[in-house]
């Protein structure tokens, strides 16, 4: 599988899963707008966090990018970062521009494309063509398998999404997709491919499961974590038969077939670094982990808190001996004896946090682990020179 062969670095030794490890890159998610956001997903998780409606300051930007001693990857998402409106985001990125790309050494959007027009192309990819910028749009796959992704009058999104795409095309632009699978995507697979393979400038895929718990129940267009597993078995068979791998990387198949080889995954659900390497910085200041943990349970500080030449390592530090913190760490420890830890690497923590009061879908977390870990063991390459994958 020769495209997969640049992303192949050999881990050394046994690693362990960090909450955090100070002093490395910090990938940084900045909540552009907050949870505001023109469109309104039936599952979105971020309307329900409580998060002030408002713009994130270039200022407060400033102040957070001066505290983080190394280098860090800057995302912008939402909401919808877009809702910013152009003449608010080219602030944002004239203050991102001062600190790339020694300390940014990587810039994302993460968008759901429904504004994306010439003006934002011209202003991402023209005045700011130097940032080299970075598009993911979420698109759950098919017109059926995007049925939650509905607008204000509740119409499916998906033909504006795909005409986000075209735009793009227009310009010689790629972009990535970021699809949430949900019960209706379940038997989709062919479908899903079949739209990845048309779309000519997806660069890359990323599937996210959806687990959406209420009163420590899957909400009903949740799916199980081994629904989860089987929808990526399946969806790698026909990736794999088509040959679509040579145009496009999906996770988590990369990662699984990285791991599987012992070669090191970027990816945080597959990779020892765990979620206080991914800081979220709010318009109100407020600085949390990565934001699939909610801001409400997990509440590192105020960017307002941090003093002059405060070095968020240990901001970050001084919170992890919090109490707050004592489920993720159990979390962890309970993948010490796990026979397939180095493989697994303890998947995503929000999904087995939020998880924690059903002991059922717990188990079934670790068995779709160990049902990944079955079916994909077959690739596997057994010497350095094996041309199998
Ligand atoms: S695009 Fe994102 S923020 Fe907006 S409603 Fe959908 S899931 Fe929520
Ligand atoms: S919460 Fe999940 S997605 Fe977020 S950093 Fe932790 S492991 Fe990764
Ligand atoms: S299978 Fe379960 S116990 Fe084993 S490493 Fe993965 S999450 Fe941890």
């Amino acid at each position: 599988m020769w495209i997969y062969r640049k992303f192949f670095k050999k881990e050394k030794g046994m690693t362990s899963i960090k909450l955090f490890e100070k002093g490395t890159n910090i990938n940084l998610i900045v909540k552009t707008v907050g949870n505001s956001c023109n469109i309104e997903c039936s599952y979105c998780f971020e309307k329900i966090k409580n998060v002030k409606e408002s713009e994130i300051k270039p200022i407060d930007l400033e102040k957070i990018l001066d505290s983080i001693p190394i280098t860090c990857s800057l995302v912008f998402h939402g909401g919808e970062p877009f809702l910013i409106g152009y003449k608010k985001f080219a602030e944002l990125l004239d203050i991102v521009k001062k600190y790339y790309p020694e300390k940014i050494i990587s810039v994302k959007i993460q968008t759901n494309g429904i504004l994306l027009d010439d003006q934002w192309i011209n202003l991402i990819y023209k005045e700011y063509k130097d940032l080299n910028i970075e598009i993911a749009i979420s698109l759950d796959g098919t017109e059926k398998m995007n049925a939650y992704r509905i607008d204000k009058k509740g119409r499916n999104t998906f033909q504006s999404v795909i005409d986000a795409f075209k735009l793009l095309n227009e310009y010689g632009i790629s972009a990535g997709i970021l699809s949430v699978i949900t019960r209706t995507s379940l038997t989709e697979v062919e479908n899903y491919l079949q739209l990845i393979n048309l779309i000519p400038n997806i660069k890359f895929v990323k599937m996210n499961g959806l687990f959406n718990i209420i009163n420590n129940q899957l909400t009903y267009n949740s799916i199980l974590p081994s629904e989860y597993a089987k929808f990526i078995y399946n969806v790698a068979c026909k990736y794999i038969e088509t040959g679509l791998y040579k145009r496009v990387a999906i996770e988590p198949i990369l990662s699984i077939i990285q791991n599987i080889n012992g070669y090191k995954s970027k990816y945080c659900n597959y990779s020892d670094r765990k979620c206080f390497n991914y800081l979220s910085v709010y318009p109100d200041g407020k600085i949390g982990p990565c934001d699939c943990l909610s801001i409400d349970d997990f509440f590192i500080g105020n960017i307002q808190d941090l003093n002059k030449n405060q070095n968020i390592n240990d901001y970050v530090d001084n919170y992890l001996v919090k109490e707050d913190t004592n489920s993720l760490k159990k979390i962890i420890e309970s993948c010490k004896e796990c026979d397939i830890n180095e493989f697994c690497k303890g998947g995503c923590l929000s999904q087995r946090f939020y998880f924690r009061n059903n002991k059922y879908l717990l188990l079934d977390f670790c068995k779709s682990k160990h049902y990944l870990y079955n079916k994909f063991k077959i690739y596997r390459i057994r010497g350095e020179n094996n041309d199998k994958l």
